[in-house]
């Protein structure tokens, strides 16, 4: 655990005005750029870009293969770039071990926070998930307070990760 005295916490890039999405597009959050900016050190990461796909990029999909979940291509299913995104994840374990706490892109598959739509191969819709990326924070760093932009919305949740954090 970190000793600085602000916070570092890890955010997804294009949360931070980053235009690292699919369609080259970024999601900037006031409140993160705003209040949170200001109190801790925030630490961009995009496990896409991370593992080396371009911008932009055409959209993947989660979908459940022989009992995995894959990332495959919207309209390309035989594009599949799971083990690019789940070897960026190995990397990412020097700066996920230096993090006080992760903010993660709602929906997305790689950050989504079990918001992650799951497809069946015909396309069906079957469950909600966590992306590649963010089950994998959950499954190797269980301790580590992370949650979705998505529940940042309001003042008593903003609050309440404020004080997880040491910070009310
Ligand atoms: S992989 Fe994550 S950080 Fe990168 S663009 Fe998608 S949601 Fe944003």
């Amino acid at each position: 655990m970190p000793s600085e005295s602000k916070p570092r916490i890890g955010v997804s890039a294009c949360l931070l005005g980053e235009p690292v999405r699919y369609d080259g597009a970024s999601k900037p959050h006031a409140w993160i750029l705003g209040e949170l900016a200001q109190r801790a050190e925030l630490v961009p990461l995009c496990p896409e870009t991370g593992a080396g796909l371009p911008v932009p990029r055409p959209p993947v999909q989660l979908v459940r293969l022989d009992g995995a979940i894959r990332a495959r291509g919207v309209e390309d299913p035989e594009r599949d770039v799971t083990d690019r995104l789940l070897a960026w994840n190995r990397k990412a374990e020097p700066l996920l071990a230096s993090l006080d706490a992760l903010i993660l892109k709602s929906r997305s598959p790689s950050c989504g926070l079990g918001s992650v739509p799951l497809f069946a191969p015909g396309g069906e819709e079957r469950d909600r998930v966590s992306g590649l990326f963010a089950a994998f924070v959950q499954r190797a760093y269980p301790a580590l307070t992370v949650v979705e932009e998505s529940e940042l919305e309001d003042e008593t949740a903003r609050a309440a990760f404020l004080r997880r954090l040491g910070l009310r």
